[in-house]
């Protein structure tokens, strides 16, 4: 990874130091545990805060460190390594933090971003809905705007850390509608606890156990007049602002699952002996090895490569888009031929092998689906 690993900043390799550090420290001795409780591992948020990973783009007056996203990319990596769910939790928290940052008032900013990078406030962005999911300008999600502040009314489904977030940011339609901007605008409710009418019922998933994700319902929730995020109208803006970080984001997370998966099977495909040697003398073990760890190397660079360009202020959805759907590729293919370098024992529930590999299921749904992601790089490269 020379050409990764020259490009990096003094900063960027102490973040990931401090990433490394929460894992062996944190993570590593919890993760089998998160996993089988399916809990929501708040003190692990919490710990994470600790580690000064909550506020990694977040601005420094807030607690954040103010850092750059290949920061961001090399911790998530390294914390999905360990736990896909603990990654994923982060990823949410951090997208409903940033618009906050970038669209809140001085107000907003002091009342969520200090709780939220200290871990004492958890965040989740609730966009998607029922009848719109890669389709996200088809919202029904309303905001009535009445006696001082606004009525929220609708359902949305899914949503990273929904039901246990202290703050959700709900992406819902303003009367009167303006013309531009998809007509939607972003309101801050609080927890589905604290709020009449909020009710939430978390789903259950194949992987990333431990994650919270369900489907809210809001009838009349009311919220005040300052739980407006940026203008009426911009909602699309805020949502959608973040999205190329967000993708990539969620594509450094498939590296770090896919190089847990390989670290393992290339150990194990030395040690096994079948036939009076190493299963790894095999040709036909070498040839999945050889896919795996060059599929491994794409899905980095593609992903270091947008996260970079984010950097330096020139991120473009073609190279988030390349990096999300070929890294979520990378990450159910190596963790597939991980499991079957291990053969039986792959399958088996006390190894993370099968963990893995239904942790890297989601990455080619969530965020815009591979299908989703495919076509805006097609249409950047035809420039239709
Ligand atoms: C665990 C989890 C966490 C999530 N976290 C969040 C979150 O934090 N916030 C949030 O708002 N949402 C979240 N989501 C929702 C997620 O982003 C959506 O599930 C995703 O965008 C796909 O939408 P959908 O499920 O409605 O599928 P659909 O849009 O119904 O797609 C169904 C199929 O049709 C294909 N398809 C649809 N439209 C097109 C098209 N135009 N071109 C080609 N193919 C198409 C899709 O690729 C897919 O194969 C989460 C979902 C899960 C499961």
């Amino acid at each position: 990874m020379a050409l990764i690993e020259n490009s990096l900043s003094e900063e960027n390799r102490e973040v990931r130091d401090q990433a490394a550090a929460f894992v062996s420290d944190v993570v590593e001795p919890r993760a089998e545990a998160i996993e089988s409780s399916n809990e929501f591992p708040r003190d692990v948020m919490e710990a994470a805060a600790e580690y000064d990973l909550l506020g990694i783009l977040l601005p420094e007056e807030y607690g954040g460190l103010d850092s750059d996203f290949v920061s961001y990319c090399l911790a998530v990596e390294q914390i999905a390594q360990a736990s896909g769910a603990v990654a994923e939790s982060i990823q949410g928290h951090t997208f409903a933090a940033l618009p906050v940052a970038q669209f809140g008032t001085e107000a907003q900013c002091e009342q969520y971003l200090e709780p939220m990078i200290a871990g004492e406030q958890i965040g989740s962005m609730l966009l998607t809905e029922p009848g719109a999911g890669s389709s996200p300008t088809e919202l029904e999600t309303r905001a009535e705007h009445r006696d001082g502040g606004y009525v929220l009314s609708g359902e949305k489904s899914f949503g990273t850390n929904a039901g246990v977030a202290d703050v959700h940011l709900v992406v819902a339609r303003v009367d009167p509608t303006p013309e531009d901007s998809h007509g939607v605008s972003v309101l801050l409710a609080p927890s589905a606890d604290d709020v009449d009418g909020f009710e939430f019922e978390r789903r259950d998933f194949m992987g990333m156990r431990g994650h919270v994700t369900g489907d809210s319902t809001m009838d009349s929730v009311t919220v005040g007049e300052d739980a407006l995020l940026g203008e009426v109208g911009q909602g699309f803006r805020i949502a959608m602002g973040t999205i190329d970080m967000a993708r990539t984001g969620l594509a450094a997370i498939g590296t770090g699952i896919a190089q847990a998966a390989f670290d393992r099977a290339a150990d194990y495909a030395g040690q096994r002996e079948q036939g009076g040697q190493a299963v790894g003398n095999y040709q036909a073990v070498q040839v999945l090895v050889a896919e795996m760890d060059a599929k491994l190397d794409s899905a980095r660079h593609l992903t270091f490569n947008s996260a970079a360009s984010i950097a330096a202020g020139e991120g473009n959805t073609r190279r988030s888009s390349k990096a999300k759907f070929v890294a979520s590729h990378t990450a159910e293919f190596v963790t597939r031929n991980a499991m079957q370098i291990y053969g039986g024992k792959g399958y088996q529930k006390d190894l993370p092998l099968e963990r893995y590999y239904r942790d890297a299921k989601i990455l080619s749904i969530i965020g815009g689906t591979s299908e989703i992601q495919k076509t805006t790089v097609a249409r950047e490269a035809l420039g239709l």
